[in-house]
């Protein structure tokens, strides 16, 4: 009786598990294909142009920016640092040029 109670349990546990495992399997595909679909930030709405957000920081002065190395690829709120273009946090939603910038970098942790 107690062995069936355990093997229950075990069994439970064990499905739960596998489902989890497969719920983060489907999410993580899921989050790879949203950062590829992601419509581009547009340079001229309004919330970019608070920031600044331009395509090439290579349009900003180095100083304005506060060093060459700054750009979205490098910087903390840019979700897919091996992409062209990808999220960021500042912009749901939207993706930004890796080589980009805005007033709101922030150096990665
Ligand atoms: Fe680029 Fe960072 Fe500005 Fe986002 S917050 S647009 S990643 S510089």
């Amino acid at each position: 009786m107690k062995d069936d109670h355990n093997s229950d349990s075990r069994r439970r546990f064990i499905k739960g598990v596998m489902i989890s495992a497969a719920a983060l399997q489907v999410a993580a595909v899921s989050r790879r294909s949203t950062a590829a679909e992601l419509p581009r930030l547009d340079e001229s709405e309004p919330s970019a142009k608070a920031l600044g957000y331009v395509h090439d920081a290579g349009t900003v002065e180095s100083a304005t920016r506060g060093g060459s190395d700054r750009v979205c690829a490098t910087c903390r709120f840019y979700t897919e640092p091996a992409e062209a273009w990808g999220p960021c946090t500042l912009f749901p939603g939207k993706s930004v040029a890796a080589k980009g910038w805005c007033k709101g970098w922030v150096a990665l942790a």
